[in-house]
């Protein structure tokens, strides 16, 4: 049987109706195999029904559970509570909301307004080109194919953004950028000149320091820092100088 642990959770609230903030602690027993959105579900039923908190699939796969606990952005419904007690080495969690946009509601945030920055960088093909192959395949080379697939296994859950030192100096941010620069890799994106124009805007690629934060905490292993410095080179194919479009 799995083993149960007593936490004690700080929780950041917001209370919009009365523009109030404060932290409320929360002692709860938990099992060592429950999610941490498990937990807040448990707090609701049991302790509190008025904390509020955000989630959908609970699969890791939508983004919208996205907490910082004892300062690390991550997505609650990932982290198991044993796991948890044993990466931050105890019992204890300082949970908040991740500070990308304004908060609604204790650790739920406007999400709508954190696409915002994702919107701007067209993460979409803007204008598609023909299919040189008639009806074939659009072709991509191996190395690009790899390198697609990483960079699009991004759920949008801004972790990396909630991290990014330079997130409130304007940037459009980490995800927002790989966004971007998904389509630079896609060969059906014929607007690449407006691309370009984007990613070295004042909001773009070059606010970004390279502290690799962003990589450190992304909960789907890409490596965001590393695309953003390829891209900085204008290598979007990850290959050599000579195999540069
Ligand atoms: S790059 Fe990773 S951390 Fe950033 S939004 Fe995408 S999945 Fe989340
Ligand atoms: S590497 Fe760049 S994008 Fe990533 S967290 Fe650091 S400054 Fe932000």
């Amino acid at each position: 049987m799995a083993q149960s642990y007593k936490l004690r959770l700080e929780i950041s609230r917001w209370d919009p109706d009365r523009s109030k903030g404060w932290v409320q602690g929360y002692e709860i027993e938990a099992g060592g195999i429950l999610r941490f959105t498990d937990v807040f579900r448990k707090i609701n039923e049991e302790l509190d029904p008025t904390l509020a908190w955000n989630s959908s699939c609970e699969h890791a796969q939508c983004g919208t559970c996205s907490v910082l606990i004892n300062g690390r952005a991550m997505l609650a419904c990932e982290l198991l509570v044993e796991n948890a007690v044993a990466q931050f080495g105890t019992t204890r969690f300082k949970i908040s909301p991740i500070g990308v946009a304004p908060v609604v509601r204790d650790l739920v945030v406007d999400l709508e307004h954190a696409y915002e920055r994702v919107h701007r960088s067209k993460p979409y093909v803007i204008k598609r080109v023909e299919n040189p192959l008639k009806g074939g395949e659009y072709r991509v080379s191996p190395r690009t194919l790899d390198r697609y697939v990483e960079a699009t296994r991004c759920i949008n859950c801004f972790c990396c953004a909630a991290v990014c030192i330079s997130s409130n100096k304007g940037f459009l941010g980490p995800n927002a950028m790989l966004a971007s620069i998904v389509r630079m890799m896609d060969p059906r994106e014929g607007e690449k000149k407006e691309r370009l124009k984007l990613l070295y805007s004042e909001r773009g690629l070059y606010r970004c320091h390279t502290s690799k934060g962003c990589s450190h905490v992304c909960p789907k292993g890409i490596d965001v820092a590393h695309f953003l410095a390829l891209a900085k080179q204008g290598d979007f194919q990850g290959g050599r100088p000579a195999e540069r479009r």
